[in-house]
């Protein structure tokens, strides 16, 4: 791993639990084949079930998002990357609601300016890291720099195929520092996507959510597939594992995503700091 000095390598990096049933995480080294993963999985749930669940998991994340938030020490990077309708936006409402929003920051990454362009690729996403205490989702994210940039053919093969092992240093690097990684790809068909696409021309009400260029993107969809395949193969590690989430039932993917999150924070087991010696008993003057 170039780049890192021995000092950040030997940090600690916290062990991660499996995700939720339901979810295909890519193990390094391994290839990502998302045409061999089905979109169309509900784990055998129904509707009902999985909404019941999910209130469980809000609840879990709320809780363990206190103590995060109180120990102030360590903080959680949550990363959504999918195709256009793929629903982040829809599961990052679903998952954080109820969460205190001054423990939670959401940032959306779009065309870049030209004062981000005039930095290193990874210079914006940086800046917007969580910080100690702090739960971070990215909606899209440095992984755009070898989906939409590879693509749409906007630097130099060269450039975007080296930004692979820059990512992986970049993501080594903040959970050295104290940032668990969690990233999630929320995986629909081209079928569900043609549905979706319908169904914002066919309500007044979601027209807002429509962009006629998404209609010209998928026409390039399987130029995506082949770039989501690579970003998740060279950038899955040890440290920071892609997860494939089936995400044509909305229902499901809140669902594991909600109880991949509550088992991350479980796992890094937050706790409130010790209180001042002599609280108990105290008491407070008229
Ligand atoms: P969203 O689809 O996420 O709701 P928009 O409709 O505003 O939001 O789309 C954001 C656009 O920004 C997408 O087309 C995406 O490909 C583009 N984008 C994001 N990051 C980059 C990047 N690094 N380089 C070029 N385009 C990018």
């Amino acid at each position: 791993m170039a780049g890192l000095s021995p000092a950040l390598l030997a940090g600690h990096i916290p062990a991660l639990p499996p995700a939720a049933a339901g979810i295909v995480t890519i193990e390094p080294g391994r290839p990502c084949l998302l045409s061999r993963i089905d979109p169309d999985a509900d784990g055998g749930l129904d509707k009902d079930e999985a909404k019941a669940a999910l209130s469980v998991e809000r609840a879990r994340i709320q809780g363990l998002q206190e103590r995060l938030y109180g120990e102030g020490k360590r903080s959680l990077l949550v990363v959504f990357q999918a195709i256009d309708t793929g629903g982040k936006d829809g599961t990052i409402r679903s998952v954080l609601e109820g969460v205190n929003p001054q423990g939670c920051r959401v940032w959306s990454f779009k065309v870049p300016s030209t004062e981000e362009l005039d930095h290193d690729f990874l210079w914006r996403y940086h800046k917007r890291t969580p910080g100690r205490g702090m739960i971070g989702v990215f909606n899209r994210s440095h992984y755009e720099d070898v989906l939409v940039v590879r693509v749409k053919d906007l630097v130099p093969e060269e450039v975007w195929r080296a930004r692979y092992g820059l990512i992986n240093d970049f993501e080594r690097l903040l959970t050295a520092s104290g940032t668990t990684v969690l990233k999630f790809f929320l995986h629909i068909s081209k079928d569900e996507q043609k549905e979706r696409l319908e169904s914002r021309i066919a309500d007044p009400e979601k027209h807002w959510k429509f962009d006629p260029a998404d209609l010209v993107e998928r026409r390039s969809w399987d130029a995506y597939q082949a770039a989501f395949d690579d970003a998740l193969t060279r950038c899955s590690t040890p440290y920071a594992p892609w997860h494939v989430v089936p995400a044509n039932r909305k229902w499901f993917r809140n669902l594991i995503v909600a109880r991949t999150i509550a088992d991350t924070l479980e796992a890094m087991n937050p706790q409130f700091p010790a209180a001042a010696e002599g609280i108990a008993g105290l008491t407070v003057p008229d």
